[in-house]
């Protein structure tokens, strides 16, 4: 028996054989000439970016367009003119395509290494995964299907994104990876589909895993191979335990988030893809307490009309019945990412045009986004909210390009609801401090504690290195998120959380002790933070 623990990323159990999936290695060789080796290349060029596009729309299929925004990024490295010059040199030095498309790959990995960065690291690995695709249409084939003949518990190193794209997700039971974090590939997939995943097994897990019998326990992130009686008996108990909480959760799902002393906190959830609509429908979510509008605007070439954005936003409100759905505007750059806005190249993004800020920058952009949410709001309960504001000013400006927007949709007769709450995202440090100026001039806030906490601590949230350091629950994070709730309510407005540690139950009665009014989670996390509520 063998026994590993991970870090869990998707909870569930699973039981099954597992397939331990290799990678088959770049190939090389000499080349046929450099006229020859040219002309193959350019053609594989063609292939495989109509390849890289096939696999984003499938990826957007099945796990909705933050997964498929990957492929978006794969077509621009091949496209990238160094990185065709560098294999262009190799092909004139007489190699084949093959290998000339592995030296660039190589040449350009390395260099992303080299910056000790963790977020470019992990583009390196991303080049050599639009490499393989390249060095696929080289061989004159379509990237082969990953099938299995039965379930099988799948385990990789790492699965890059074109390789969890190709999977045919129906025979995987768990997903078990000796490297990855919690934001890579594999997770979130795994979590968008709801297949049990344990990540960063350590090299422990390897080829002798393959055709052996195995356990998985997503929840608490452990696997264990050809396990015995005693490993079996405890995964027993702990899936009747599981299977019992899911049960006395489901009875949470059509009450109202009351506490005992009969203080209402709705409960409500948070969406960043149309897929996740039908979650939170499904979760009994008291309204859509941050409905995020990037997706919209990744992959693609424009950004999306006033028209699309229109139909999709009036599409959720109808869908939510009464139900009050927050829309964040646009909440770009940094990690979030889009080739159509042309983001500026920044030294620190996360410091960066981000937020309300690029959309003060680009007041076109901004006023297309407001007109769709106004005409939109006539037909539900709606709201909209600012993000990444540091200065009274800056909402100030928001709040005159929604003036704005709203005499120009009168003059144009065009149907549009006059009063939508207009609130604030408290995520600087900066509207913390001076949320008492804010509260008067906004309806609502909602903390967002993933960047608050990121900000106040000076700690990278997407970094893993430093796991350690960035704590919501910091005393310096709690301060200020006390004063924001304080200063909400002293002007007579609500204050709500809808970071990630709204999700943690064990946060809720201190978040409600704080006196926050409303929480929004993940689908998955309404019940579990319904039910603390309840017993608060
Ligand atoms: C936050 O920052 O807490 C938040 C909810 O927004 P996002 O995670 O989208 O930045
Ligand atoms: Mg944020």
């Amino acid at each position: 028996m063998k026994r590993l623990q991970g870090t869990g990323t998707c909870a569930g159990f699973a039981e099954g054989p597992v397939f331990f999936y290799r990678r088959a290695t770049a190939g090389g060789g000499p080349g046929g000439g450099g006229e020859t080796e040219a002309a193959r290349l350019a053609l594989a060029y063609r292939q495989a970016d109509r390849q890289l596009e096939d696999l984003r729309r499938l990826a957007e299929e099945e796990a909705g367009a933050e997964s498929a925004q990957i492929f978006e990024i794969h077509r621009m490295m091949l496209a990238d003119e160094d990185f065709r010059q560098c294999a262009a040199a190799a092909v004139e030095r007489g190699v084949s395509a093959e290998e000339a498309v592995w030296q660039a790959a190589e040449q350009f990995s390395a260099l992303l290494e080299q910056t000790g960065d963790p977020l470019l690291s992990e583009r390196a690995a991303d080049v050599r995964d639009a490499a393989r695709t390249l060095e696929n249409a080289l061989c004159g084939g379509e990237p082969p299907a990953l099938e299995f003949p039965q379930p099988v518990i799948l385990a990789a190193e790492d699965l890059s994104p074109s390789e969890t794209v190709r999977l045919d997700k129906r025979q995987v039971l768990a997903f078990l990876t000796s490297g990855g974090t919690a934001q890579s590939h594999t997770a979130i997939l795994a979590r968008s589909l709801g297949i049990p995943a344990v990540v960063g097994l350590g090299p422990a897990l390897d080829a002798s895993w393959d055709g052996g019998d195995a356990l998985v326990d997503g929840g608490r992130g452990i696997a264990v191979l050809s396990p015995d009686a005693e490993a079996r008996r405890r995964f027993r108990e702990g899936q009747a335990l599981a299977a019992k909480e899911q049960r006395e959760l489901s009875r949470f799902r059509d009450v109202r988030s009351v506490t005992r002393s009969g203080r209402a906190a709705p409960v409500c959830a948070n969406v960043g893809a149309p897929g996740d609509l039908d979650a939170a429908l499904e979760s009994g979510a008291e309204g859509i307490g941050l409905f995020r509008t990037e997706f919209f605007y990744l992959s693609r070439e424009q950004p999306p009309t006033e028209e699309e954005q229109f139909a999709a936003y009036r599409e959720a409100l109808r869908r939510m019945g009464g139900r009050q759905v927050v829309f964040r505007t646009l909440d770009a750059g940094s990690d979030k990412q889009a080739a159509c806005l042309d983001l500026p190249a920044e030294q620190n993004p996360a410091l960066g045009l981000r937020g309300l800020r690029f959309c003060l920058e680009r007041p076109g952009l901004f006023r297309t986004q407001l007109r769709a949410l106004y005409r939109a709001a006539a037909e539900g309960n709606a709201a909209i909210m600012f993000p990444m504001v540091a200065s009274l000013w800056e909402l100030q400006e928001a709040k005159a390009a929604a003036r704005a927007v709203q005499d120009e949709l009168r003059a144009e007769g065009l149907p549009f609801r006059e009063k939508v709450p207009l609130g604030v995202m408290i995520e600087t440090p900066a509207a913390a401090v001076l949320s008492a100026d804010l509260a008067r001039e906004a309806d609502f806030f909602s903390i967002g504690t993933n960047d608050l906490t990121q900000y106040v601590l000076a700690a990278d949230r997407l970094s893993p290195a430093l796991r350690r350091f960035y704590d919501p629950l910091h005393p310096a994070v709690l301060a200020l998120m006390r004063a924001t709730v304080e200063n909400a309510h002293r002007a007579g407005i609500p204050a709500g959380v809808c970071g990630e540690v709204a999700a943690n139950p064990r946060a809720v009665p201190l978040l409600l002790e704080m006196g926050v009014d409303k929480l929004s989670v993940a689908p998955p996390s309404v019940l579990p933070v319904r039910a603390a509520v309840c017993a608060f």
